[in-house]
């Protein structure tokens, strides 16, 4: 029987950090089971057969305003100094977003101002008594010309319904800038892992104290194994053998296409709100600054995740009264598991950047 201090479920972002600083800080033994055949969970990078560094499960760009986390994970990489910028393909033309000055002057072909802009929004917004829903949101900060270029027809493919059934949050945070930053994060520290992300995950992986399984699915081997405590990042609803029901995520299906060309989009993120029934493509190598006579494109298409729950992999939380309802009922449970600690973005129910995974842990097991 194998013997470790703590048995880690789930090789992502989250669970390589518990590892890592568990056995580095705190001196702990570590079992680290994966049920996919590789590491790195949904950040997982590799090349494909054309040799063309690709992010399996979507595009992933480092971002944070946490210098704690910056700083932890530089001891195990290098930084791309990438600055990430995405435009949306809207009436022909590639405009820049997030919705700056520079966004009104592509889109309505003239110059604008700062107070243009309030001029705009000022005349275009539309008073609502009551914000109800996503659309309302969108349209009383910015009226319908906007929200019908940019955000309409997004909202549903990324979704699968109409803005006016969710609730306001999902576009609450939407930002509009007065100025001309075309930047899509503003944090102060971003880039890209310099030999990508599952490199850096295999040095921060590479300690003796450390053991990874990967093809596994915990509960084939918990019986085998001695542990004072699980560190569990799967999804909480099924470590209670959904009791209570799935908890509801929206996933999507990644395509991949090789051109026999060296680029083919103007940038990184290209975002297709109304053309196609794909929401956005990616070009890896603007963000790998890879050179290749030939370009790899991601093109996303949402989608419901089936029964069975992994396919396609569960990417958004649906987050509704019914289903945060039902969270608080697994919170419950979880808060009576003393030896299990709950956390990562499946393990929560709810979105996190990769950053917000990694402060997680490091509030948690370093100050523990
Ligand atoms: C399309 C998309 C793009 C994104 N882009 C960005 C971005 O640009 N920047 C950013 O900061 N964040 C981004 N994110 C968020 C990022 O993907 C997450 O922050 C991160 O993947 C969460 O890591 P995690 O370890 O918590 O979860 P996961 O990566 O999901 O890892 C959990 C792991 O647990 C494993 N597991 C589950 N159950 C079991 C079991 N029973 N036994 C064994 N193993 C199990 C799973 O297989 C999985 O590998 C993006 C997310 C999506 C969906």
């Amino acid at each position: 029987m194998k013997t470790v201090d703590i048995l880690i479920v789930g090789a992502g972002i989250t669970g390589i950090t518990a590892a890592s600083i568990l056995a580095r800080e705190k001196n702990k033994t570590v079992l680290i089971v994966e049920k996919r055949h590789h590491i790195g969970g949904n950040c997982y990078d590799c090349f494909n057969e054309d040799g063309i560094l690709i992010h399996l499960y979507g595009p992933h760009i480092f971002h944070t305003q946490h210098k704690d986390v910056w700083d932890y994970l530089s001891q195990f990489t290098d930084w791309l100094d990438y600055v990430h910028h995405v435009k949306a393909f809207v009436d022909g033309k590639y405009i820049s977003f997030p919705i700056n000055i520079n966004t009104f002057e592509q889109l309505f072909e003239k110059s604008f101002t700062k107070d243009d802009v309030l001029a705009y929004l000022e005349r275009e917004k539309i008073d609502l008594p009551e914000i109800k829903n996503a659309e309302d949101m969108v349209i009383s900060r910015m009226g319908n010309t906007i929200y019908n270029k940019f955000f309409k027809n997004y909202t549903r493919k990324q979704w699968g319904v109409d803005a006016k059934d969710l609730a306001p949050e999902i576009t609450e945070r939407i930002p509009i800038r007065f100025d001309r930053d075309d930047r899509f994060f503003t944090d102060p520290y971003q880039g890209m892992p310099e030999k990508g992300y599952t490199e850096l995950f295999k040095a921060m992986l590479d300690h003796e104290k450390i053991q990874v399984i990967t093809g596994k699915d915990y509960r084939d081997i918990k019986d085998q194994v001695n542990f004072d405590k699980i560190i569990y990042t799967g999804p909480v609803d099924a470590f209670f053998d959904y009791k209570y029901g799935y908890l509801p995520y929206r996933g999507i299906n990644f395509s991949f296409k090789t051109y026999d060309q060296e680029n083919r989009l103007p940038m990184a993120v290209v975002n297709c709100p109304n053309d196609h029934s794909y929401t956005r493509i990616t070009e890896f190598k603007h963000m790998t600054f890879q050179k290749h006579p030939k370009t790899t494109l991601c093109y996303e298409y949402p989608s419901d995740v089936q029964a069975g729950r992994n396919n396609p992999v569960p990417s958004y939380p649906i987050l509704n009264n019914s289903s945060i309802k039902k969270y608080k009922k697994y919170l419950n449970l979880s808060h009576k598991k003393k030896d299990t600690i709950f956390i990562g973005r499946l393990g929560k129910f709810q979105y996190l950047n990769m950053d917000i995974c990694v402060k997680h842990v490091m509030d948690r097991l370093i100050f523990d």
